[in-house]
């Protein structure tokens, strides 16, 4: 990943972003792909997300946190990496997660899906270099 992310205690880092995606534990500065409980935590100081995932994130998590919305497609530079969120198909909000940094291209996918589904944006294919793509039925307990 050229630098870009690696894996922590608390979860997936973008190392010159300063930020942490889908954290396990409470962090400064978490971006989610959406907000299920076992992508959006509890305790994280600022949270960053979709605009259509605004009012679940504002559900379920502290009302002292600090929160910032993205629409699909928006750009946010955060120290010289672009994070921009795409439909995922998932659930209202969901997101993959587009980081752009010294010309490479990472993709999170969160948890994704590809068949319709009229209560959420549908999944877009994102160009990039390198994808980290969930896979939760990949788990042994599920062989
Ligand atoms: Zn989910």
């Amino acid at each position: 990943m050229k630098g870009i992310l690696e894996s922590t205690s608390h979860g997936l880092y973008c190392v010159p972003g300063d930020f942490h995606i889908d954290p396990h534990l409470p962090v400064k500065r978490a971006v989610v792909t959406h907000a299920h409980s076992d992508h959006a935590r509890w305790g994280c100081d600022r949270y960053l997300a979709t605009q259509s995932c605004e009012a679940l994130l504002r559900l379920r998590m502290s009302p002292d946190a600090e929160f910032r919305f993205l629409p699909y497609g928006e750009t946010l530079t955060v120290n010289g990496v672009r994070i921009s969120f795409h439909p995922a198909g998932h659930i209202l909000g969901s997101a993959q997660i587009r980081l752009e940094y010294g010309g490479h291209v990472v993709l999170i996918t969160g948890d994704y899906k590809l068949g319709s589904d009229p209560t959420c944006t549908s999944w877009e294919p994102i160009r990039c270099h390198s994808m980290i793509s969930e896979s939760t039925f990949g788990l042994p307990i599920y062989r």
